[in-house]
């Protein structure tokens, strides 16, 4: 009854651990959740006050499929100041959230059993939206001597003549870790060389504690020809809940893009994108101060971690994750199908602390937890994981 397309896929883990953790809540039971990531800020006043402004206004009304052009705008003017991007409104499409914007994007360029390449840790959703299309994800084996980040020697070692794409998670979930432009400069020359798509998902972006963030597709005037830059507003302004995302592309992809979006929503929740603009327009100060609590947050967990020194972990540039080394445990842990999510059922179970097992990213040896949380949560919940840990450590 149910399409092979429907039960080839997995459903999403990191939803369905903060799930699972909302359920034990609202049965009274305290978690510390470190799973989702998930901002915990309110979305900007004046953000919230563009939008209900609209509604006052009764802006309710069908708008354009691409999204709405006062929206677009503003896109273009951030694109060109901070990326380094210059579109005009056409090149953008406003969607559903950054997942539908993949998935937009992805329908556009993919015929079934084209490869699309993902190195690995992955964000868990490009597997499975790859599939339900027909497409063939191909995972890309990384190392974590490079901060799990691709190279062109591992790009060259895994095309084939089916190789039609690339996703690139920059800054990375998982990992926090962030491509230098170097790095970047010889992914885009090899990928153009060869033909390959790539799809550049750069939601994370503003939460750059180094510095060091580029964006793949200024990086030459070639660039637009092959990449598609995928952003959004769940990070940068906490309105994971609003689901505004977008993608910006050459303006023949961009139109595909909409003629596609335009069958399946007609375009996002207009509202929506009207808190989306006002967050461009009058919004920036949040953002910082934000991705400054971000920071305070991350050398707060990475000195825990630090002083425990039991695990290794990759010392996040940016986003909001850590990516922890569990492995050490593995040989104390029982478990079937996966090391990880054993451990994760176990800390949950045992001591009430929620994270995410490596499984979902395509690592089993590690977890991650997530810095969008609060942060007497965060102390806490690493402290009880080194306690945990420690006692079956010490046990042995
Ligand atoms: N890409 C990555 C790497 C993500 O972590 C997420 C999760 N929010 C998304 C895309 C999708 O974001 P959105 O909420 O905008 O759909
Ligand atoms: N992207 C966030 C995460 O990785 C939110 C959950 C999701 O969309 O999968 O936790």
């Amino acid at each position: 009854m149910i399409s092979n397309r429907a039960l080839n896929i997995t459903p999403s883990i990191t939803i369905d651990i903060s799930s699972k953790i909302n359920e034990l809540k609202a049965n009274n039971i305290d978690i510390i959740n470190l799973s989702i990531g998930e901002p915990n800020f309110n979305v900007p006043k004046k953000a919230t006050d563009y939008g209900i402004k609209s509604l006052n206004e009764n802006r309710t009304t069908y708008d354009l499929v691409s999204g709405l052009k006062e929206l677009r705008t503003e896109i273009k003017k951030k694109l060109q100041i901070e990326n380094n991007i210059i579109v005009d409104e056409d090149n953008i499409v406003v969607s559903s959230g950054a997942k539908h914007a993949i998935t937009n994007s992805f329908m556009a360029l993919i015929n079934p059993n084209d490869e699309v390449l993902i190195p690995k840790p992955y964000w868990v959703s490009y597997p499975e939206t790859i599939k339900l299309l027909g497409g063939i994800p191909k995972f890309l084996e990384t190392f974590k001597e490079n901060s799990f980040k691709i190279t062109k020697e591992i790009l060259k070692n895994n095309i084939s003549e089916n190789t039609k794409a690339l996703i690139i998670c920059n800054p990375s979930n998982p990992t926090g870790a962030i491509y230098n432009k170097d790095e970047l400069k010889e992914i885009l020359d090899f990928c153009l060389e060869n033909n390959i798509y790539i799809i550049s998902d750069e939601i994370y972006e503003s939460i750059d504690f180094s510095n060091n963030f580029t964006s793949l597709a200024s990086l030459n005037d070639k660039a637009m020809d092959m990449v598609i830059t995928i952003n959004g507003f769940s990070k940068s302004f906490a309105m994971t809940g609003l689901r505004i995302g977008y993608s910006v592309s050459n303006k023949h992809i961009a139109s595909y893009i909409s003629k596609i979006q335009g069958h399946l929503v007609s375009h996002p929740s207009l509202v929506s994108q009207y808190i989306a603009t006002g967050a461009l327009k009058y919004c920036k100060e949040d953002n910082k101060n934000m991705v400054m609590e971000y920071k305070k947050r991350r050398d707060i967990a990475i000195k825990i971690l630090k002083d425990h020194n039991i695990f290794e972990y990759i010392k996040p540039e940016g986003a909001f994750y850590i990516f922890i080394n569990i492995s050490k445990l593995k040989k104390y842990i029982k478990y079937d199908d996966s090391f990880s999510k054993a451990f994760c059922n176990d800390i949950l179970d045992k001591i009430k602390v929620g994270v995410v097992p490596g499984i979902a990213f395509g690592n089993d040896d590690y977890i991650r937890i997530s810095l969008a949380s609060d942060p007497i949560d965060l102390e806490n919940g690493l402290e009880k994981i080194h306690k945990y840990s420690k006692d079956i450590l010490g046990k042995s």
